[in-house]
C-alpha cells in the first residue's frame, strides 16, 4: 500500500520496523521509550540526540533556540504574535492558502494583522508578485505559509522580508527542501507530514526575539520558559519525540536535506508531468508555484471522482482524496513516499484515464 495521506502522513517503512523492534526495550535500558522519564538518563539522550540531528540536518545557526512544543502548528498561529511581539501592535501576513488565512485569523485576537498580500483572487493557485505586497515597515514581523497543504502552492525560494523578522509556517514541507535558517526570524512546523507523528511542533526561534512575552501567555507555551528548560517544563510527548529521532536519522541515511530534496524534485516533476499530459486530469495551481510535497488534481468529469478513489484503493494507493474545503484529489508525496510509489499512481492513473 502507498499512502498519500496529508498528515498524518506516511512512515518510512524501516524506522516503523526499528520502532517496533525496540518497542519494549531500547538501547539496553530495561523498558520502553514510553515507560521512560522525561527527565532519566535514557530518555536525555533521546532527547539530546533528537535536537543535535535536527540542528545539523538544517543547519541551525548557534543563535537560534529548537524547542519541542505541544498544541500542532494552529496553536502557533495563536501563540506566535503574543510572544514576539514585543510591544508592537501589527504583523504582516502573506494570504496565500486556507493554512495562512487561518493563521491571519488566530493573529487578529492579538494583534492587527494586516495582509500584505493575497492570492485569494485566484482562488489560491498563485503566490502574489512580491513587488505588490503592502509591507508596514512598523510591523513586528511578516508571516508566509511556506507550503500550503490544501491548495498545493509552495514558495520555491526564500521570499523577501522587506526588513521584518521572517516567520513561516513550514508544516508540510520542513526538510524536504535546503533552506537557510539564518534567513528566518522563526519556522514552526508540525511533525506529522516530514518529521514524525502528531503531538510535537518544532519551533526554530532567534534568540533576539524571544524574552519578551505577553504576561498572559501560559509557561508552557512561553517560548524563553520553554529554551531555558530544553523544552521540558512539563511533561513532553516523550514517545513521539523518540519517533522523529528516529525519522531523523532515517533522514540523514538518505543523504540528508540535499539527497531528499533531489528525490522531491524527481517524484513531483513526474507526477505533474503526467497530470498535465492528461486530458482527464488538471491541477490549477501556476507552474512556479506548484508544491512538491502535495499535488491537487481534478477529473475534468466530477461524476468519475467516486470510482477514481475506489479503484485507486484497489490498487493499494490509499487517501488521495482532496480536503474537503477543495474536493477533487491531493496526493501528498511527502519524503517517506518512495519514487517507485509515485510511478504506481501515474501507471494506476493512466490506466483509469484509458479505461473511463
Ligand atoms: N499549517 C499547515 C501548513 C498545515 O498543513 C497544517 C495541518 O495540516 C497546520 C498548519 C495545522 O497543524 P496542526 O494540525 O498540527 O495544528
Amino acid at each position: 500500500v502507498y499512502n498519500f495521506s496529508a498528515g498524518p502522513s506516511a512512515f518510512p517503512e524501516s524506522v516503523l520496523k526499528q520502532a517496533q523492534q525496540e518497542m519494549l526495550e531500547w538501547r539496553d535500558s530495561g523498558m520502553s521509550v514510553m515507560e521512560m522519564s522525561h527527565r532519566g538518563k535514557h530518555f536525555s539522550i533521546i532527547a539530546e540526540e533528537l535536537e543535535s540531528d535536527l540542528r545539523a540536518l538544517l543547519a541551525v545557526p548557534e543563535n537560534y533556540k529548537v524547542l519541542f512544543l505541544q498544541g500542532g502548528a494552529s496553536a502557533q498561529f495563536s501563540l506566535i504574535p503574543q510572544n514576539i511581539l514585543n510591544g508592537k501592535s501589527k504583523a504582516c501576513y502573506l494570504k496565500t492558502g486556507a493554512w495562512s488565512e487561518k493563521a491571519i485569523k488566530d493573529a487578529g485576537a492579538y494583534c492587527n494583522a494586516v495582509v500584505s498580500a493575497s492570492s485569494e483572487d485566484t482562488k489560491f493557485t498563485s503566490i502574489p508578485e512580491a513587488s505588490s505586497w503592502l509591507i508596514d515597515s512598523q510591523a513586528a514581523y511578516l508571516h508566509y505559509t511556506s507550503n500550503e497543504t490544501i491548495h498545493g502552492v509552495e514558495f520555491q525560494s526564500c521570499p523577501d522580508s522587506f526588513g521584518l523578522p521572517l516567520v513561516s509556517d513550514m508544516s508540510s514541507n520542513i526538510l524536504s527542501r535546503k533552506i537557510d535558517v539564518s534567513q528566518y526570524g522563526l519556522i514552526y512546523a508540525g511533525t506529522q507530514k516530514n518529521m514524525g507523528p502528531a503531538g510535537v511542533t518544532v519551533v526554530i526561534v532567534r534568540d533576539d526575539l524571544i524574552g519578551h512575552a505577553s504576561k498572559s501567555v501560559p509557561p508552557v507555551f512561553n517560548y524563553a520558559e520553554q529554551a531555558k528548560n530544553q523544552s521540558m517544563l512539563n511533561t513532553p510527548a516523550t514517545y513521539s519525540w523518540y519517533l522523529c529521532g528516529l525519522v531523523l536519522k532515517w533522514l540523514k541515511e538518505q543523504g540528508g536535506v540535499d539527497g531528499i530534496e533531489q528525490r522531491n524534485i524527481a517524484k513531483a516533476a513526474k507526477l505533474y508531468q503526467a497530470i498535465d499530459q492528461s486530458a482527464l486530469y488538471s491541477n490549477p495551481v501556476e507552474t512556479a508555484s506548484r508544491s512538491r510535497m502535495n499535488v491537487p488534481f481534478i477529473l475534468a468529469d466530477e461524476s468519475l471522482d467516486k470510482p477514481f478513489l475506489a479503484a485507486a484503493e484497489a490498487n493499494g494507493l490509499f487517501e488521495l482524496k482532496g480536503h474537503r474545503s477543495v474536493g477533487g484529489m491531493r496526493a501528498s508525496i511527502y519524503n517517506a513516499i518512495p519514487e517507485a510509489g509515485v510511478q504506481a499512481l501515474i501507471d494506476f492513473m493512466a490506466e483509469f484515464e484509458r479505461t473511463h
